[in-house]
């Protein structure tokens, strides 16, 4: 364990169980909608396209469409909220452009930590533009006192509390992302 590890909120074995339940609970709700559509949702092409939204989202992604056995595809949109050594949001900015081609199409919106809700609500706020068929929002942690920004969390697998936390994805100024478990820092390792 590093030094600098505080303690583990999360370990790896709750997470893989709850990020395999979310999977299950996502493709279940998604192939509905599909069918709803008229669609096969084994077969469709392109009637689901998950957006993970990087850099933190992307080992919890990576985990979470793995347990979902349907016909989807993925689209990246990166954005920023943290930079370098912070640990309060500074407000999100989109670091690359949205994909252009969600309209009419069944959106998942995925995000490590849904936090003031500043992210979530702008992606959300772009991607409804394009008119897609549907919205939903998907988030490993949820720090629901936060909240500033009115954003809907369609799936959630952890509610904590007001802490800041790291690993499984999550950083501290681009560092931790590879730990397995979600973890809390001593107050050392901040600079
Ligand atoms: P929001 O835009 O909802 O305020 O914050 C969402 C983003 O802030 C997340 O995608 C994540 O990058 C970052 N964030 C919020 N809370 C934490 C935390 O406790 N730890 C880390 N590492 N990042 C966080
Ligand atoms: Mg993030």
């Amino acid at each position: 364990m590093l030094p600098e590890i505080d303690r583990i909120l999360i370990s790896r074995d709750e997470i893989n169980e709850r990020v395999s339940a979310m999977g299950k609970q996502l493709s279940a709700d998604l192939s509905e909608a599909v069918r709803e559509d008229g669609h096969d949702p084994l077969a469709h092409p392109d009637r689901v396209v998950m957006v993970p939204i990087l850099t933190g989202a992307m080992v919890f992604a990576a985990d979470l469409i793995r347990a979902m056995p349907m016909k989807l595809s993925l689209r990246l949109v990166t954005v920023s909220s943290y930079p370098g050594q912070s640990t309060e949001s500074k407000g999100a900015a989109m670091r690359s452009a949205l994909p252009p081609d969600l309209a009419d199409r069944h959106v998942v919106l995925i995000d490590d930590i849904l936090d003031t809700g500043s992210t979530l609500r702008l992606v959300s706020d772009l991607v409804s533009e394009q008119s897609p068929a549907s919205i939903r929002t998907c988030v490993l942690l949820d720090k629901p006192d936060r909240r500033t920004h009115d954003v809907a969390c369609d799936y959630r697998g952890f509610s904590i509390p007001d802490e800041f936390v790291v690993g499984y994805g999550l950083d501290y100024d681009g560092f931790y992302r590879n730990l397995p478990d979600i973890v809390a820092l001593k107050p050392d390792a901040f600079a």
